[in-house]
């Protein structure tokens, strides 16, 4: 179960405690505390010489009550905050799931398949140190697994690029789309929007394409997002309108296709085809034009055949011709920003960290609703905000909402009647900081 036990510590908080409440009528404080004693008699018994004085358990209190200090700290810095937001949600254990927590669009925990709901949430703002988490990876040269520090540069996913502006034909709606290769600008032959991006369907609106598109738009809305992994095959259809390229000022077609995706970028893209390999093959089946903008320093290239994605020189593109990839995506980024059309963006894959967990077995999240003053934090000198034992597993929603003794208090501010926060922190919050507590 989630009984792990690191150097000297149980991380001791978490879902499989919470199953075995609902399946067996166990409580979870029971179960968890029962394994830890059991498991620590077999690691006696196999001799092994740890300090038992040292011996930590995260969901005692002495323990989480400092989960719950460090949470204040950064609500007091604006790094820990409540939005809205669209997140893993699994159906069946009625959760919050981490990306890393859903397993092939699958719950970890459970294998039901994974959907997308919006609720409110606290997050941590990890993206204000996405930049000092990728300098200091230099620092780990040499000692850590290149490998290892690969995966963190690619979990951090900083790109530079541009967002530019695409207005469209007969409209005042304006397509923003992020690129990384201002360079190839003048090789745009169509623009794509992820299904679900809301101007799909209002462009559509009273084409001869309508129909067409609403289907296309069904079709992928109503897919899971398992099923739309499973998905190769590259489809979309043409929405009947068209945007005004930004510099040259040509008509490109506007399409929506299956392999953009909403929720990275804008659900939008500049395509080109000549030098992206997924532009490519869609234009490929669907006849779009292929016009190549950068040739190879080196070498013959068919662009008809495949995509060239490497850097080179710049070739039909106006009085950019001749310059190479990397001076051209600083001037073209220039050029637009002059125009007010575009500017430099540097972007990052890393997200704000979800960590409400709407379960019980978790530490309580130290915050209260007040109607008055709104949300209000714990005063630190009221920690820890203990987890109640009386509570009932009916296997529904948070057994946390039903227990009005820990719900119902007074506003720390106002002294009004006041609720309780009862989204509890994800258990991966425990093991964050071991090392300061050791
Ligand atoms: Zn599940
Ligand atoms: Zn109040």
């Amino acid at each position: 179960g989630k009984n792990t036990l690191h150097p000297m510590g149980w991380d001791a908080f978490g879902m499989p405690a919470e199953n075995a409440a609902i399946k067996s009528k166990i409580h979870p404080a029971k179960w968890t505390y029962e394994n830890i004693d059991y498991m620590k008699k077999q690691l006696k018994r196999l001799g092994f010489s740890y300090d038992w004085d040292r011996e930590i358990a995260t969901c005692n209190s002495d323990y989480y009550k400092w989960n719950q200090w460090i949470f204040l700290k950064m609500f007091e810095k604006g790094i820990a905050y409540r939005k809205s937001a669209f997140v893993n949600w699994c159906p069946h254990d009625l959760t919050v799931l981490a990306n890393e927590q859903v397993i092939e669009g699958r719950c970890w925990r459970c294998d039901t398949p994974v959907v997308q709901k919006e609720i409110p949430s606290w997050y941590l703002k990890i993206t204000d140190y996405a930049e000092v988490l990728l300098d200091d990876l230099k620092e780990l040269e040499g000692k850590w697994p290149d490998a290892v520090i690969t995966m963190q540069k690619n979990w951090i996913g900083k790109s530079i690029g541009a967002t530019i502006k695409f207005p469209i034909e007969n409209s005042t709606a304006v397509l923003e789309v992020f690129t990384t290769r201002p360079d190839t600008i003048f090789g745009i032959t169509f623009m794509a929007l992820a299904p679900e991006h809301p101007l799909v369907l209002e462009l559509a609106k009273g084409t001869e394409y309508e129909n067409e598109v609403n289907g296309f738009v069904n079709k992928y809305t109503t897919m899971s997002t398992r099923e739309r992994n499973i998905v190769e095959e590259k489809e979309g259809v043409f929405t009947g309108r068209y945007a005004v390229h930004p510099i040259t000022g040509e008509k490109i077609p506007i399409w929506t296709a299956n392999y953009i995706l909403w929720g990275y970028g804008t659900g939008a893209i500049m395509a080109v085809p000549a030098h992206d390999e997924r532009d490519h093959e869609f234009a490929k089946k669907y006849a779009v034009p292929i016009k190549p903008v950068i040739k190879p320093v080196e070498g013959d290239w068919d662009y008809e055949k495949e995509a060239y994605t490497e850097e080179g020189i710049l070739i039909n593109s106006n009085s950019f011709d001749g310059l190479k990839s990397s001076e051209a995506k600083e001037k073209i980024t220039q050029y637009l920003e002059e125009k007010g059309i575009g500017e430099k963006t540097i972007n990052f894959r890393l997200r704000d960290w979800n960590i409400s967990r709407q379960r019980y077995w978790g530490t309580p999240i130290p915050i209260i609703y007040c109607n008055e003053c709104g949300i209000v934090p714990v005063p630190e000198e009221n920690l820890p905000v203990v987890l109640p034992e009386n509570v009932e597993f009916t296997g529904m929603g948070n057994p946390l909402e039903k227990v009005e003794e820990f719900v119902n208090t007074k506003c720390p501010k106002c002294g009004k009647p006041a609720k309780r926060e009862t989204d509890t922190m994800d258990t991966f919050i425990d093991s964050s900081w071991y090392f300061l507590r050791y």
